[in-house]
């Protein structure tokens, strides 16, 4: 049996600060083990949306009413919380966006539309999210610069080797994932920024996975841009962050129009553009969720990233002995140190199938591609069931995973 006593976490506690863990699936408890997906909001973020409709809802920045002026404040407020939490140098480096699908998809569109030529070379990886990998292939498709792909070992690890040996003069960008979503790997950002630099090329770091998990620091690691999405790191759907480096933003054109974004406007002249973030904050932001994300970054360092992490290694290390007790069931993505995401295939038994079944006794699993088709394939399955854990999952839930799992295992096959 895996041995938690020794850290400080007060499950119990945690566990205490999300409603949804009460409810029953099926009539039996819920044992939410899709966080990778969406990770559950404590109610400290819920009652954000509560107090900020019942008190202070308006526009913000342009507005001179007390109203205008507090949601101003707090949505600003946020914009220096999430600047602590990846420890960036300066706000104005901190972009609001729907999430890191957004955020990637600014950087492919503003820098890339302005940086990248015919016959150019992007770098991503075989781990990547399709979110990470579709927006480069479009730009491509447009421009005509190639992509090549870092391919991974057996375990789901980068090769290193074969990352320095596809540098070229031509390559101008690596696009690559701090935390793998299907295989859980930890990817070794700053030392493939520093090669990244050695060859005047950039490095965009996609942080949907790291953020829940990891203590970023962006400074230290020297990404040039960094994403993540608030609904999994405990905050809502809707909002996400996009890092960039300030002169790197500065330089980049906007690349969406309208209010907000702008200097001045003129049917003669053309349009000025506003000083960075705003300039790429077009439009009316989700002002509620970015506040709501605020609250989630403050829960997060209530309890302390180093404390979430070692604690969800432990339960990793738990669910990874007692699923490879199951006969016939695969893990994939055993990289070292790995983030909490269990990836499996099980003989004689579909994914989907499980998915299902497992649900009817209220544990919620994702089974699928997981976006990362490339991945899959290469590992030559289409899909595979996935656990992963957030900070508020016990052992007991684990074993209740893995007891289920066994006696659907035994309905299907
Ligand atoms: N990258 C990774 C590694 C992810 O896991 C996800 C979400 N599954 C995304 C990008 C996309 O995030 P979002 O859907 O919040 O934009």
């Amino acid at each position: 049996m895996t041995d938690f006593s020794d850290l400080m976490l007060d499950v119990a506690k945690v566990r205490n600060d999300f409603p949804i863990l009460d409810r029953e699936v099926h009539g039996k408890p819920l044992v939410y083990l899709d966080n990778a997906a969406t990770c559950q909001t404590p109610r400290q973020v819920i009652e954000v949306f509560d107090d900020y409709y019942g008190r202070y809802n308006a526009n913000i920045h342009r507005g001179l009413h007390t109203l205008s002026d507090e949601a101003t404040a707090a949505f600003e407020r946020t914009r220096d919380k999430v600047r602590a939490f990846i420890n960036a140098r300066e706000i104005r480096e901190i972009i609001f966006t729907r999430g890191t699908t957004e955020a990637i998809n600014l950087v492919a569109n503003a820098w890339g539309r302005a940086n990248l030529k015919a016959g150019d070379e992007v770098l991503i990886s075989q781990l990547e999210h399709h979110s990470n990998i579709v927006p480069w292939q479009l730009l491509a498709a447009e421009i005509g610069f190639t992509i090549k792909v870092i391919p991974v070992d057996e375990r789901g690890v980068l090769d290193q080797d074969a990352y320095r040996d596809l540098f070229t003069e031509r390559t101008r960008l690596v696009a690559v994932n701090h935390v793998s979503n299907a295989f859980g790997t930890v990817n070794p950002i700053s030392d493939m920024a520093r090669v990244a630099h050695a060859h005047d090329a950039l490095i965009l770091v996609d942080g949907a996975q790291a953020a829940p998990h990891e203590q970023i620091d962006v400074v230290a690691m020297d990404a040039d841009f960094y994403a993540f999405s608030g609904h999994k790191v405990y905050g809502p759907t809707g909002i996400g962050v996009l890092y960039g480096k300030a002169e790197l933003l500065s330089a980049m054109p906007p690349w969406q129009g309208g209010g907000e974004m702008i200097k001045t406007v003129s049917f003669e002249a053309g349009s000025t553009f506003a000083d960075i973030p705003h300039k790429f904050e077009a439009g009316t932001p989700a002002i509620a969720e970015v506040i709501a994300l605020g609250a989630a970054l403050d829960w997060v360092a209530g309890i302390g990233l180093p404390l979430i992490r070692a604690w969800e290694h432990r339960l990793t290390e738990h669910a990874t002995r007692e699923l490879s007790r199951i006969d016939g069931l695969r893990i994939l993505g055993t990289a070292p140190g790995k983030a909490a995401v269990m990836s499996f295939v099980v003989d004689g038994a579909h994914s989907q199938d499980i998915g299902l079944l497992i649900d009817q006794l209220g544990v919620a699993i994702r089974t699928g591609h997981h976006c990362a088709q490339p991945l899959l394939s290469h590992f030559g399955v289409d899909a595979t069931c996935r656990a992963s854990f957030a900070a508020y999952n016990t052992p007991e839930e684990i074993d209740i995973f893995v007891e289920s799992l066994e006696r659907v295992i035994g309905m299907v096959r």
